[in-house]
């Protein structure tokens, strides 16, 4: 069998894995990457490069009430200096820039950034093999002692004395998907890299690693669906993220969700996820389609875009004359005229809390015509629960480790997060720093990408010394 030693290895060469491997380098380790796909970035490479978080703690909590509040602060307080540290290494970054109204970040070319890593951890003397799959764990006596990965040539056994799991969380695992978040996988759009299956939640929880909770979650958007035809660099155009102003009917003619609830239109997004086929009509009327949607821009844009794309899209003069039409999609006609005829009453008269699902936020009723409706499907870009960690990004031993469900009384010396020697984890395998909200998916790969490429350098030159 081959085999290779190193002091270091990083699983997954995106955002996580890059910042991680360039970081233990510059701490003195030999760091190997192994990447899954034909190339590297994973995520990174198709994201638009914004490096946001919340610009403040407090609205973190409120915001995200459910997640690990230790973790979401350690990705907000160490941002500033994630950011320093990429400039320092020579990728360029526009001045700070506000994020919706709760965050802040600055930008960065994805390529460029991608390039710019892969150039410092050649530099620095990394060694990167690509097409290459860490299938398991390597144990000794029960302890992590590197991985098995596969390329074309069969198994590889990489000999290391600390490991990153950096692989991206589970989102392009159907089967995982199904377990945890919904019976209709099958139909979910993945917005995301094709290569981030799970591999590493799956090596480490069956090695004795913890899961956290929230592994029902997922960060994503709805895009244009079925027949609309669209490239992997087409995520970002094709997506509808105006939904959180707009009234979502599944296609049995139903409100299923709060539209409103949370920051952006995530919640709906994952929402929709347990609808058949994982689909949505978001219906929006001409006082919304040219309003200031997210992102500053009117919707109409992204409604023409997903129309051009092929995605299904209907207009009508008249809420009847829409809901007739919803017909030709097989939504029944009269179902979805009560529907918005409700919202409408109840919105029109202040009163959108005793709506079910209720409508907290945007309660503006659809009056204006023209009135469209845009049929989507919820996309996944990244799981939100994984692996269980400590502030060093040590992964957790399930074993010696207390359960993650909401203690109601417990005292001191009964509590225990003990963890797994020698394995740690960044970005997506992490899990519960974003929960139904997002936390920015870079920035959390920035912070616990440089936490763990710095704990698994320490943890190598320690193991030396045995
Ligand atoms: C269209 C789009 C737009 C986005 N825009 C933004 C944005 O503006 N701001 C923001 O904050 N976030 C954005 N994101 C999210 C962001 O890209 C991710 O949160 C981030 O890339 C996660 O980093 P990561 O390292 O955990 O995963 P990734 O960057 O996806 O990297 C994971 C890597 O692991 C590899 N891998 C998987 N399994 C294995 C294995 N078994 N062995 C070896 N390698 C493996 C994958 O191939 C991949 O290269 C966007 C995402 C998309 C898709």
């Amino acid at each position: 069998m081959r085999r290779e030693q190193t002091d270091v290895v990083v699983i997954g060469a995106g955002m996580a894995g890059l910042c991680a491997a360039v970081t233990a380098i510059e701490k003195g380790a030999d760091v190997l990457v192994l990447e899954k796909g034909n190339r590297v970035g994973g995520s990174m490479l198709l994201s638009h490069g914004l490096i946001w978080t919340f610009s403040d703690k407090r609205q973190l909590k409120h915001e995200i009430p459910d997640g690990n509040e230790a973790l979401q602060e350690l990705v907000v307080d160490h941002l500033p200096a994630g950011h320093a540290w990429l400039e320092e290494l020579g990728i360029a970054l526009e001045p700070e820039t506000s994020f919706e109204w709760y965050g802040q970040g600055r930008a960065a070319d994805p390529r460029s950034m991608t390039s710019t890593l892969m150039q410092q951890l050649d530099e620095k003397g990394g060694r990167l093999r690509v097409r290459t799959g860490m299938q398991r764990l390597l144990l000794c006596d029960d302890q992590v002692a590197g991985v098995v990965a596969f390329d074309d040539e069969g198994p590889l056994v990489v000999e290391a004395k600390s490991a990153v799991l950096a692989t991206g969380g589970f989102q392009g695992s159907a089967s995982l998907i199904t377990q945890y978040i919904t019976p209709h996988a099958n139909s979910l759009y993945l917005r995301s890299n094709p290569w981030s299956a799970g591999d590493g939640f799956l090596a480490a929880t069956t090695a004795g690693a913890a899961a956290t909770t929230h592994l029902n979650c997922f960060y994503g958007h709805a895009l244009a669906a079925p027949p609309a035809r669209f490239s992997h660099h087409e995520f970002s155009n094709l997506t509808q993220r105006y939904g959180q102003f707009a009234v979502a009917l599944n296609l049995e003619g139903r409100r299923f969700a709060d539209e409103s609830e949370g920051t952006g239109e995530e919640a709906l997004n994952l929402a929709m996820a347990t609808q058949p086929n994982a689909t949505g009509i978001y219906i929006v009327d001409a006082f919304i389609a040219n309003g200031a949607g997210p992102n500053a821009y009117p919707p109409q844009i992204a409604i023409d875009r997903a129309r051009n794309a092929g995605g299904p899209v209907l207009c009508a003069d008249t809420l009847e004359e829409l809901a007739a039409k919803l017909s030709d999609w097989s939504v029944p006609s009269g179902v979805a005229l009560a529907s918005l005829r409700e919202y409408n009453a109840a919105i029109r008269e202040g009163r959108g809390s005793t709506l079910f699902p209720s409508r907290q936020k945007n309660a503006v009723p659809l009056d204006t015509a023209p009135f469209t409706a845009v049929m989507v499907r919820s996309g996944i870009t990244f799981t939100c629960g994984g692996l269980q960690a400590d502030l060093d990004m040590n992964v957790l031993r399930r074993s010696l480790t207390t359960s993650t469900l909401a203690l109601t009384k417990a005292d001191m010396d009964e509590l225990s997060l003990t963890p797994m020697a020698n394995l740690y984890a960044a970005g997506c395998d992490l899990g519960g720093i974003s929960t139904r909200g997002y936390v920015g998916g870079l920035a959390t790969a920035l912070v616990t990408g440089r936490i763990a490429g710095e704990s698994a350098a320490y943890n190598a030159r320690h193991n030396d010394l045995k």
